[in-house]
C-alpha cells in the first residue's frame, strides 16, 4: 500500500471505515513526513503531535466500537494561523500577537472539532493576511514544494505547502484578495473561496471585513467539496453569515457538463502574462470543449481597476480592524513607556512589520475627512461596477474560465516593489469585491516544472456549479502529481 501520507481524505476514510488502517497510523504517517521535509519547506508555526494521537485515539475507539465515522472523521487537518483556536498560540504571523493564545474556538475550529477531524497545527501566513509570498511572515517564509528557492505564495501560503508537500491531508486558509487561490496555483494544489457569507468568520482575525473568506485546500476536488460540507454551516455569532441550507457538495461532483456555458473574459489576456501560462489556460479551455462545454466571450469591463479599489477599500478596512491592538487588550507591549500614548505608539511601532504600517497609513489616509470622497468613496462605486459586470455575465454563462495568476512561482529573492506586488493579484481580487465563489485548480506545469493553475468563478453560492466544472477537468483531462522528493 502506498503510505498514509500520500493519499486524499476520501481515500483515508474509505480505509477507516473498512477498518484496514487506524487513525493513529495516519496520524504517525503524517508526523513522519513532517520530520522529513517541515524544516525544508516550514508550512508550520504550530504542532501538536500529542494531541493528534490522543483524537485519533478516540477515534479508533469509536471504530472499535462499531460506532459510524463522519465523512472526514480522523482525517489530519491544520489551519491558517489567523483562525482562533482555544488555549493555542494564535499570532496571525505577527510580532504584536506572538506570546497570545486563543481563548475560544473559532466557528470553524468548532465545526473541524465536531466532525471529529485531527487538527495537528496551525500554518504560517503573511502578517495579518497581508501579502503574496508569506515573507511579511514576523516568524519565517515558507518555501514552494516544487522549488524550494521559490514562493509558495500567499498569504495562505503555509495552508499550501502544507497540502503540496504532503504533510497534512487537508487545511483552511483566508482569501481576501486572492490568499487561498493565488498558493493554490503557485503550489499545485486546489484552493477554494466560497461566496462572501458562506463559511462563519467568528473567530477570524478579521483583515478587510467584506472581503475575508475562509475556505478549504485540498489535494483533490472532491476532497474540497467533503470539507465544505463540514465547514460551509449559517452561524449567529458571523451577521454576514448567509441563513441558507447547505447543500451536499460531493453530491454532483461526477455529472458531466455537456451544454455548460463557460465565459472566457477577454480582460483577462493581458500584455506581460507568461506564455506558458496563456498556453496552459488555451489547452484547458479546448479540454472543456471536447468535454461537451459551450465557450462564450464575455467582457468584465473594469477589471482593470480591481487592484486600485482593492488596495483602497483593503486597507481601510484594515487600518480600522488593526486599532485593536494597541498594547492593552492583547499580546505584544513595549517595556519601556511614558505614558499611555507613548505605550501606543511604541507597542504598534515595534509590534507590527512595513507591511502592516504602510496597509495601516493607506487606509487611514484614504479614510481621512478630506480624502474620503476622492478615494474611498470612489472605490465603493467602482467596486459596485466590477460587481455589475459579473452579475450580467452570469446572466449567459454558467461559470467563467480565468488564469489563477498572470505568473508562475517566482523566486524568494525576487525584489518587487509593493505594487508589482499588489499588481500578482489582478486576476483573483474582483472576485473578493464582488463577493461572488472562485475555485483554483492545476491545469499542469511549466518548462521548468512549476504548477500552473486556472481559475472557475462562479455565481453566489454556487459553488456546487463550481465544484463539479473543477472536478470534471481533474478526472478527465489532468490530475497533477504532488513532489515526492523534496
Ligand atoms: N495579496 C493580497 C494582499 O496582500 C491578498 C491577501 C489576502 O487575500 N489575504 O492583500
Amino acid at each position: 500500500m502506498k503510505k498514509l501520507y500520500k493519499l486524499t481524505a476520501k481515500e483515508l476514510s474509505k480505509l477507516l471505515k473498512e477498518k484496514k488502517i487506524k487513525a493513529v497510523d495516519i496520524v504517525n504517517s503524517i508526523f513522519e513526513r513532517i520530520n522529513e521535509v517541515e524544516d525544508k519547506i516550514g508550512s508550520f508555526v504550530y504542532l501538536d503531535k500529542e494531541n493528534a494521537l490522543e483524537q485519533a485515539k478516540k477515534v479508533d475507539e469509536k471504530i472499535e466500537k462499531g460506532i459510524e465515522l463522519k465523512p472526514l472523521e480522523g482525517i489530519p487537518v491544520a489551519i491558517k494561523d489567523n483562525m482562533v483556536s482555544n488555549g493555542e498560540p494564535t499570532t496571525a504571523s505577527s510580532k504584536i500577537l506572538s506570546n497570545y493564545k486563543g481563548i475560544y474556538d473559532a466557528t470553524v475550529v468548532k465545526l473541524i472539532k465536531d466532525e471529529g477531524m485531527i487538527l495537528i497545527g496551525k500554518t504560517n501566513m503573511d502578517e495579518f493576511a497581508m501579502g503574496s509570498t508569506t515573507k511579511t511572515s514576523f516568524i519565517k517564509e515558507s518555501k514552494n514544494p516544487w522549488d524550494l528557492e521559490r514562493v509558495p505564495g500567499g498569504s495562505s501560503g503555509g495552508s499550501a505547502t502544507a497540502v503540496a508537500a504532503q504533510e497534512v491531508i487537508l487545511t483552511l486558509g483566508s482569501d481576501t484578495g486572492g490568499s487561498i487561490r493565488q498558493p493554490a496555483a503557485f503550489c499545485g494544489v486546489v484552493g477554494l473561496k466560497p461566496t462572501y457569507g458562506r463559511v462563519s468568520r467568528y473567530g477570524l482575525i478579521a483583515f478587510g471585513s467584506s472581503l475575508d473568506q475562509i475556505g478549504p485546500f485540498g489535494k483533490t476536488v472532491e476532497d474540497v467539496a467533503m470539507f465544505m460540507n463540514v465547514i460551509a454551516k449559517h452561524d449567529e455569532m458571523d451577521t454576514t453569515s448567509l441563513n441558507i441550507e447547505t447543500p451536499d457538495y460531493t453530491k454532483n461532483l461526477n455529472e458531466d457538463i455537456k451544454g455548460l456555458k463557460i465565459g472566457i473574459p477577454k480582460e483577462y489576456f493581458i500584455d506581460g502574462m507568461d506564455n506558458e501560462v496563456k498556453k496552459a489556460i488555451e489547452n484547458a479551455i479546448e479540454e472543456y470543449k471536447k468535454m461537451g462545454a459551450e465557450i462564450v466571450e464575455i467582457s468584465l469591463l473594469h477589471t482593470e481597476y480591481a487592484p486600485s479599489t482593492y488596495y483602497i477599500i483593503a486597507p481601510a478596512e484594515a487600518s480600522s480592524n488593526l486599532a485593536r491592538f494597541d498594547g492593552i487588550r492583547y499580546g505584544y507591549r513595549t517595556e519601556n513607556y511614558k505614558d499611555i500614548k507613548d505605550l501606543y505608539i511604541k507597542t504598534r511601532s515595534e509590534g507590527f512589520g512595513d507591511e502592516v504600517k504602510r496597509r495601516i497609513m493607506i487606509g487611514t489616509y484614504v479614510l481621512s475627512a478630506g480624502y474620503y470622497d476622492a478615494y474611498y468613496k470612489q472605490a465603493q462605486k467602482v467596486r459596485r461596477l466590477i460587481k455589475n459586470d459579473f452579475d450580467k455575465a452570469f446572466k449567459n454563462v454558467d461559470v467563467i474560465l480565468t488564469p489563477a495568476t498572470p505568473n508562475t512561482a517566482f523566486k524568494l529573492t525576487d525584489k518587487k516593489s509593493p505594487v508589482e506586488m499588489y499588481l500578482e493579484d489582478v486576476f483573483t481580487i474582483s472576485a473578493n469585491l464582488a463577493g461572488i465563489p472562485g475555485i483554483v485548480i492545476p491545469t499542469g506545469k511549466n518548462k521548468n516544472g512549476l504548477p500552473i493553475g486556472m481559475q472557475l468563478l462562479g455565481k453566489h453560492f454556487d459553488e456546487t456549479t463550481l465544484l463539479k466544472v473543477a472536478n470534471n477537468f481533474e478526472k478527465r483531462a489532468y490530475r497533477i502529481e504532488l513532489p515526492d522528493n523534496i
